[in-house]
């Protein structure tokens, strides 16, 4: 970019900045040239390597079947500056100014997009052999670990350890998966739903310990709170993830209380030409009726769509978008697919589709009559279609929805 464009963005106020340069952030960048912008777009990222997605770091990437997941971007093409390596460090938003490692970066407008780090096991840190798993350097330093086949304790049954073991099984080693609640995604799903997928660990072969907290970790081994020892060559934590957002503070940037930056239904930010999108940030559901706080793949598609249409509308005086999604998340364990869809905290009735303990089958929650969620094993076509019926709140026929040879689309009312 020459430096007489660089100066003429300036002066008519169209640099925009993306801090970090995951899913969110390659995103916004992306959908601001596709809808026309042609500004200055700068988009920084901490680590080295080129963007790149991170589902497949659980997945195919872990076992070697893919070297890599970089996002097929033309960033070049597309005159996006791409600044890697640089850590963001603070804000001045009565500068209009980011704090980097190497110095201050002028915006007019900032998109926030750091993203999540993983939370750390107290006491782990150090300890050798402790993995997280987050980053494409974290996969990396655990293909070999994989490929030793040694004895592996995963810490956490969420989403992250379920793919993690998934994967060590498939790669021959011994996993046992150590969760203090009493079944698998007991923060993400109710006992009753959450009840089959127990049988899955064992199904792989991995053994599940729940009701079991960690009381230490040391090189070898995993000791629990109730004395027993496991022998761990690896250690691997999965026990959720945080917004990154530290470099926030004092910055008069609103925070809740999980350290997500407060975004209203617009994405803005509670500070002037600073928004915020994906990990990072949560947003105010109209059509659940509360904040909510997404990690998901999906929210960090869809969301840059409307701080794109954002920063573009703030020029034109255009009514700003509202974000308003029916999340949407998927995950590949123990040979199965799984899709949730929606959001079940406002739902008065759960209702099954097929035989938990087989191989597909899904979970309707309704408000009423109408579906307000959907998880989906191995029956993709309900997920699509149901999707569209949460998203269109139709209203269900109950009965009719409970037959899992009838399409979804075909219980309405
Ligand atoms: C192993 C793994 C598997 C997953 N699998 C699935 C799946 O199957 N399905 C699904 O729906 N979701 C999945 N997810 C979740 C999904 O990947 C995330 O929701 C998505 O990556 C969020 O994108 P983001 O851009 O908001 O944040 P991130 O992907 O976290 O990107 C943020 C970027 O900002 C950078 N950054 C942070 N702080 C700074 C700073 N101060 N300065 C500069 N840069 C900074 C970070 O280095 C990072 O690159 C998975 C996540 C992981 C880790």
């Amino acid at each position: 970019m020459s430096e007489q464009k660089r100066d003429e963005d300036r002066a008519a106020g169209r640099r925009v900045v993306v801090a970090g340069a995951g899913m969110a952030g390659v995103q916004t960048a992306v959908a601001l040239r596709e809808r026309g912008f042609d500004g200055t777009v700068t988009l920084i990222g901490a680590e080295p390597h080129q963007p790149y997605d991170r589902p497949p770091l659980s997945k195919a990437v872990l076992l070697g079947k893919a070297e890599g997941s970089a996002f097929d971007v033309d960033f070049e093409g597309l005159g996006i500056e791409l600044v890697l390596g640089r850590e963001v460090v603070g804000l001045r938003p009565a500068d209009h100014e980011l704090d980097t490692e190497s110095g201050p970066v002028p915006y007019d407008v900032l998109v926030v997009a750091t993203g999540a780090e993983p939370i750390r096991l107290p006491g782990a840190e150090g300890v050798p052999g402790v993995h997280l798993l987050r980053t494409l350097d974290d996969a990396e330093r655990l293909r070999p670990v994989l490929a030793r086949q040694h004895d592996v304790v995963v810490v956490g049954a969420g989403w992250i350890g379920a793919e993690f073991a998934t994967a060590a099984r498939e790669a021959g080693c011994a996993v046992t998966v150590v969760e203090a609640a009493d079944r698998p995604l007991a923060g993400a799903l109710p006992a009753e739903v959450a009840a089959p997928m127990t049988a899955w660990y064992a199904d792989s072969g991995a053994v599940l310990r729940t009701h079991a907290r960690v009381a230490r970790v040391e090189p070898g081994s995993v000791v629990l709170d109730d004395g027993s020892r496991l022998p761990a060559g690896a250690v691997v934590v999965g026990i959720g993830a945080r917004p990154a957002t530290g470099w926030l503070a004092g910055s008069g940037v609103e925070l809740g209380a999980h350290g997500e930056v407060v975004a209203d239904a617009s994405l803005r930010t509670s500070v002037p030409d600073v928004y915020a999108v994906g990990d990072c940030a949560s947003f105010p559901s109209g059509r659940y009726g509360e904040r909510l706080l997404v990690h998901h793949w999906d929210n960090a598609l869809q969301g840059p769509r409307t701080v794109a249409a954002n920063i573009l509308g703030a020029t034109t005086g255009t009514p700003p978008a509202v974000y308003d999604p029916v999340p949407y998340f998927w995950s590949e364990q123990f040979g199965r697919f799984v899709q949730y869809a929606g959001h079940h905290a406002a739902a008065d009735t759960v209702l099954w589709r097929g035989d938990p303990a087989g191989p597909a089958w899904t979970v309707c929650w309704l408000r009423g009559d109408r579906l307000v969620a959907l998880l989906a094993v191995g029956r993709p076509r309900d997920l699509a279609q149901g999707r569209r019926l949460i998203e269109s709140a139709t209203r269900m026929d109950p009965r009719l929805l409970t037959d899992p040879a009838r399409p979804l689309k075909a219980a309405t009312v």
